[in-house]
């Protein structure tokens, strides 16, 4: 997939949203569906980051984006509607939504991982995005064809000694777009997971703290999956869980 060529106005009209957009592999999707086109919403935790996205897509050309605040570990249901209703009035329509944010959490043995921070890492990863699935569906429906895109991790489809409630966490989401992959079949609105696989972030560099970053491909690199499953090139695609590097998939070390 990473040879896949997306035409310039391949989101032209579209609104996508981003979640953990101000950083890592949601910031380089949110100034890639901004430069195909999209009106992009960047949802993230810190503003400052968000604001910076915001000020790089305006001055690359691309349509004014918006900005939403959200800490995803305490926001509510009722956040998740007010999201969806202020979506729908200012723009009137949801053509896609990249659900990239996560959290790494600490890392080490299964018998030491503290139950708040199994929580946390429930929270962030997965039950956030139960709530906000829920909430934007009915725009997402009115909109189709849409497309929802879940971000999962070669921990995902694999457990790993010392990953804990983070492995346990990207199944989940694995399992949740399988499910809803499976009952939104003929809706018109899609869903799919993506692997990044070894990217050159931050939370990369907190699990691999010895890797020589440069030896990674960057957020940039990994870009042709994430366009292809956004746009309509990939309206029959759906349920799948796709690797955005499927040349190191099997040989690279999990993340
Ligand atoms: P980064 O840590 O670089 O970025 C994570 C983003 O998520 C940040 O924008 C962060 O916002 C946001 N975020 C974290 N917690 C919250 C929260 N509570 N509320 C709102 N936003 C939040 O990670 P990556 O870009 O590397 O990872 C992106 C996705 O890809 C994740 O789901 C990750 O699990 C997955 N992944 C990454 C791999 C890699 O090698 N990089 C490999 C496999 C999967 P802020 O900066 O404001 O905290």
């Amino acid at each position: 997939m990473l040879d896949y060529h997306a035409s310039p106005e391949l989101l032209n009209g579209k609104v996508i949203l981003v979640t953990g957009a101000g950083d890592g592999i949601g910031r380089q999707a949110a100034l890639c569906y901004g430069g195909h086109g999209a009106t992009v919403i960047l949802l993230g935790k810190t503003v400052k980051k968000l604001e910076a996205v915001y000020d790089e897509l305006l001055a690359q050309g691309s349509p004014e984006p918006a900005i939403i605040p959200l800490d995803l570990q305490g926001a509510t249901r009722q956040h998740y509607l007010d999201m969806a209703e202020t979506i729908k009035q200012q723009f009137g329509r949801l053509d896609g939504v990249l659900f990239n944010a996560g959290l790494l959490g600490v890392l080490g043995p299964f018998e030491m991982i503290g139950e708040d921070e199994w929580d946390k890492l429930m929270q962030v990863n997965v039950k956030s995005q139960f709530l906000m699935t829920q909430a934007l569906l009915p725009l997402l429906k009115q909109s189709a064809p849409a497309s929802l895109i879940y971000t999962s991790s070669g921990v995902g489809k694999q457990g790993r000694a010392y990953w804990g409630g983070y492995a346990v966490s990207k199944f989940a989401t694995e399992g949740m777009m399988e499910v809803l992959a499976d009952e939104l079949e003929n809706t018109g609105v899609r869903a799919n997971c993506i692997n990044p696989g070894a990217t050159r972030t931050g939370m990369r560099a907190r699990a691999y703290p010895g890797e020589d970053p440069a030896t990674l491909r960057t957020p940039a690199d990994i870009m042709p999956l994430y366009l292809y499953l956004m746009g309509n090139d990939s309206l029959n695609i759906n349920g799948q869980s796709l690797d955005a590097q499927p040349d190191k998939a099997r040989t690279r070390a999990k993340q």
